[in-house]
């Protein structure tokens, strides 16, 4: 006996035949008599019906969920009044003549068979689902997930090798890479004190890549990043990864959304219009207080700095900056004050407030509003006004999480999928703490050579050739175009306070193969894991990796990080300092 066919393939063009099916026991039932197994694999559901009269029954009453059988029987039409149009097999159903049992199993700790019938699968906690990931990873939820993933890989391929873009391997054991987190580590064994550095991406092969004439490349690359653990990071996660030799920015975005486009005609059946929407770093911000801004609604921040300036509320008087969102409706005092508990998470210092009723504005600070801001918002009945004043970063950062979580809250959200690219990135950022310039992106992108002048005498100024992709809120690319020539490399690296000698001890081969002729160049790398879940409608990426680390950044199935033995340890000249 061979499998046939898949359960879930089975159709009314079989009735008649003889078919062999391998696989689970999502359910057994018995009814009056005859025993019902819904049998399962990957594809889906069949009903397996087996007699008393049949040879087998025996065996079919001694099974359980989950155990593995094969049967061999006779397809037929189900009696009308029994077919289940949930299910694609539905209509048929097979006679079992034969059943053989592959493999007894355990009860599994929860059900995973719900949601394989159509119905809602049972809620259970992350911790017992990762723990027990292979019954989890039964689910139908899952496997959906995971075929979605490989269907984006694939169109992904089959897009890129289409535009003439050949993927190359990159190496996992490696130099550190600047990304701005911190390395794994990998001691060498041959050379005990001297480690390699997993990847924080293939930034500077691919790089080289270009300088060697490779022109298009691409990679699926798994990236490593020792992060603190933010609640949907994963320490090694997927890029797409992507560079292209003399191009411009335009060049690059233009490519990148086509190959959006594709994705969603071949995984959704979806036209994206082209293009999609830029913005400038600068005017994301103000207009929607983040660098990833959510398009599916609109509540835009208001510019209220001048309205304020040398009136008699001193805080908003002498602020940088005063911003307003006009919420459409009245909120309760607390309401606004759960939401100023958000803004003041991010570090502002209160959140003000004044409600629009009866053509007045009245409660909060409205005494202190200045008469002409009613018409310059255009504000009517039924509105409240909120208000954060402060540094203008900070400003804008707060009242757009204020924004973010109205819009949930006043269900504003729009369905469908929202691409944006922003733009003009600041090319550095000052580092309070260590008191020096630092890169937002990576130390490897050009400046704009608009700005060039401003290099020395005002470097906060100048703009980057920098763009993120943002879809739905979330930051799903990044990339740059890139420094191609050595002496502009060097440059940055001394404004970025790295010393020659460190940056020749560092980058030594970057800046070696930048002075062999390199071509303008530039790319982008994609958070394939986020792009995924937002396809899926997944809130986590840990609902589109097959085997992922759970919050803490622990693996709870095999349970990695694990201590290892002192002859390892040894081998590769190390011993356990402490262990805390
Ligand atoms: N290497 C960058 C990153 O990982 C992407 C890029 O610049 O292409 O964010």
């Amino acid at each position: 006996m061979r499998r046939t066919l898949y359960c879930g393939h089975l159709r009314k063009e079989h009735a008649g035949q003889t078919v062999v099916l391998e696989g689970w026991v999502n359910r057994r039932r018995d009814l009056g008599g005859l025993i019902f197994i819904d049998l399962r694999d990957r594809e889906g559901l069949a009903q397996v019906v087996v007699s008393p009269e049949a040879s087998c029954f025996a065996e079919a009453d001694r099974l359980r969920s989950e155990w593995v059988v094969r049967v061999e029987g006779k397809v037929q039409l189900r009696p009308a009044d029994q077919v289940n149009p949930r299910l694609a097999t539905g209509a048929v159903e097979v006679i079992a003549e034969r059943l053989e049992v592959l493999a007894e199993a355990k009860t599994p700790p929860f059900p995973i068979d719900a949601g394989w019938r159509g119905e809602e699968d049972q809620q259970v906690s992350e911790e017992v689902r990762l723990k027990n990931r292979v019954v989890d990873l039964r689910r139908k939820r899952l496997h959906q997930n995971l075929r979605l993933r490989h269907q984006v890989i694939t169109a992904i391929y089959s897009f890129l090798d289409g535009e003439g873009f050949i993927s190359v391997e990159t190496p996992y054991l490696t130099r550190s890479t600047p990304e701005g987190a911190r390395d794994f580590l990998v001691p060498s064994r041959l050379e005990p004190g001297h480690f390699y550095a997993l990847p924080q991406s293939p930034q500077l092969f691919k790089q080289m890549l270009m300088v060697a004439g490779y022109d298009r490349y691409f990679q699926i690359a798994r990236c490593f990043r020792d992060e603190d653990l933010r609640a949907d990071r994963q320490p090694d996660f997927t890029q797409l990864d992507i560079e292209m030799s003399f191009v411009t920015q335009d060049d690059i975005i233009a490519l990148n959304e086509r190959l959006a486009a594709h994705i969603l005609r071949e995984t959704k059946g979806l036209e994206l219009t082209l293009p999609f929407p830029r913005l400038s770093y600068a005017e994301a911000m103000n207009r929607y207080g983040s660098d990833k801004p959510d398009l599916r609604f609109g509540l835009e921040l208001q510019e209220v700095t001048e309205v304020f300036k040398g009136g008699e509320f001193r805080a908003f008087a002498a602020a940088e900056t005063v911003k307003a969102l006009v919420v459409p409706s009245l909120l309760s005092r607390r309401e606004i004050e759960e939401l100023e508990a958000i803004a003041k998470s991010k570090g502002a210092a209160g959140l003000a407030w004044a409600r629009y009723e009866q053509a007045a504005l009245s409660g909060g600070i409205a005494r202190f509003i200045p008469p002409n801001l009613p018409q310059m918002l255009q504000l009517s009945e039924g509105q409240t006004l909120l208000f954060v004043a402060g540094p203008w970063r900070k400003t804008v950062e707060c009242l757009g999480a204020v924004r973010l979580e109205l819009g949930k809250r006043l269900g504003l959200i729009e369905p469908g999928y929202r691409f944006l690219w922003v733009v003009d990135f600041p090319l550095l950022e000052w580092d309070e703490e260590a008191s020096r310039w630092t890169y937002m992106h990576h130390p490897f992108t050009s400046p704009n050579l608009d700005d060039l002048h401003l290099l020395d005498t005002d470097p906060g100024k100048v703009r980057a050739y920098a763009y993120d992709f943002v879809l739905n809120g979330s930051e799903i690319g990044g990339g740059s175009i890139r420094i191609h020539r050595r002496e502009l490399q060097e440059r940055m690296f001394a404004l970025l306070g790295i010393s020659a000698e460190e940056a020749q001890q560092k980058f030594g081969f970057l800046l070696e193969a930048l002075s062999y002729g390199a071509p303008p160049h530039g790319g982008i790398a994609w958070g394939l894991d986020r792009f995924v879940a937002h396809l899926a409608g997944e809130e986590s990426i840990r609902e589109v990796i097959a085997f992922p680390k759970n919050k803490e950044g622990k693996e709870t199935l095999t349970g990695a990080p694990a201590p290892v033995d002192e002859v390892q340890l040894a081998a590769v000249g190390l011993a356990i300092r402490s262990k805390v």
